[in-house]
């Protein structure tokens, strides 16, 4: 077996590292929208988050805002975690 370079982010609620292909990526456009990067392309300040279970979190407004340097309201939240369970089965 072939010893292949896996990127590997950091979660920004529990700070543990994972695999980018396991995270969810959530970025700030230029723009100062905040989206689920579903094609991991989008350009902006990205933040990552490894699990769904996080959207519950009481921090996670603030550490994630604090990764994409913006102020996020409960709103953004429950927004971003919807777009976020569509893509889970
Ligand atoms: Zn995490």
């Amino acid at each position: 077996m072939k010893a292949r370079h896996v990127p590997m982010r950091t979660c920004v609620v529990c700070r543990d590292k994972k695999p980018k292909q396991e995270l969810l990526r959530v970025v700030r456009t230029p723009e100062g929208e905040v989206h689920v990067d579903l094609s991991g392309r989008l350009s902006g300040r990205g933040g990552y988050i490894c699990s769904s279970d996080h959207w519950g979190d009481g921090q996670v407004r603030a550490k994630l805002g604090h990764a994409l340097k913006v102020e996020l309201a409960q709103e953004d939240i429950v927004r971003l975690s919807e777009s976020a369970g569509k893509t889970q089965n």
